[in-house]
């Protein structure tokens, strides 16, 4: 049975080469993600990169007004983290989390040794971020050209191929959000959906009765999304059911307090000025 205990419930680690996928455990920390929990903020420095395996993570553009703008998310097919090895010490934008979840996360030094061992984890990584650029470009024109009913069928089909289940836990007033939607136009959409019994709405949790219905609404961006995705998995094979590892037991004790201390487990400006002049250095060499 699927579990996002599980580090292969991320694509990416999933797609790792065997060797690879044994080198990088003992450095995966698994992490219990609770929404509005802010991995990085815009412009500070990314101690960790991300691989979520059933939490949905949101990249936002935080307006002069306070009002946000979704810029990319990322689930289990991929990673929070790229700019790094693309050049970018620090984060271009607010992470942060979308949907509860868990996810692995390793040592943004960690990554950039991985990085720089010019090993398949640099082919997979860069065929990432090509993906995740065809998702930021598809967001883009999906925003400008179609309907809120489409983007909310698109939002709900991309998380649920996100999550083990079809209840998504998520308001309404939080789909506006990530959609940029005023309330009432979200909840014109909703109740379409609603009552052609697509959807059903109670307490906070949407529950997907009807995913041909989704199908049957969503625009063409759902689509290349998926291909996009899609083009990342070569392989998935039965070597990597590798029963009990070790970390499981050990890193289950981690908690939101754990994960919501990015930036607390590094108060002090000493620690502060190690990190960032090590990963200073991993980007000169
Ligand atoms: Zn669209």
């Amino acid at each position: 049975m699927s579990s996002p205990l599980d580090p292969v419930q991320n694509r990416l680690l999933a797609e790792l080469e065997l060797a690879e996928f044994h080198r990088l455990f003992p450095h995966l920390e698994l992490v219990k993600l609770v929404r509005k929990d802010v991995l990085y903020q815009a412009g500070g420095k990314m101690f960790y990169v991300y691989f979520p395996t059933s939490a949905t993570i949101s990249i936002d553009y935080v307006l002069e007004n306070g009002g946000t703008s979704e810029i990319a998310s990322i689930g289990n097919e991929g990673m929070l983290g790229i700019s790094l090895f693309m050049g970018g010490l620090n984060a271009h934008s607010r992470a942060v989390v979308q949907l509860d979840g868990y996810a692995f996360r390793l040592s943004a030094q960690r990554l950039m040794d991985e990085f720089y061992h010019k090993g398949p984890l640099l082919r997979l990584l860069l065929r990432y971020a090509q993906a995740r650029l065809t998702m930021v470009s598809q967001l883009a024109v999906c925003n400008s050209h179609h309907t809120t009913e489409q983007r909310l069928c698109r939002w709900l089909l991309q998380t649920l191929d996100r999550s083990l289940s079809s209840e998504l836990p998520i308001t309404q007033e939080a789909i506006g959000a990530i959609l940029g939607v005023r309330r009432e136009g979200i909840t014109e959409a909703t109740g379409r959906l609603q009552m052609a019994g697509v959807v059903k709405w109670r307490r906070g949790h949407v529950n997907v009765l009807s995913r041909e219905g989704l199908n049957e609404r969503v625009c063409e961006c759902y689509e290349v999304v998926c291909s996009a995705t899609t083009r990342l998995a070569t392989k998935l094979g039965p070597e990597f059911a590798l029963g009990k590892p070790p970390w499981r037991e050990r890193n289950l004790l981690v908690s939101r307090r754990a994960v919501g201390t990015d930036r607390r487990k590094h108060d002090s400006a000493a620690d502060d000025a190690v990190e960032e002049s090590q990963l200073e250095e991993l980007h000169r060499e």
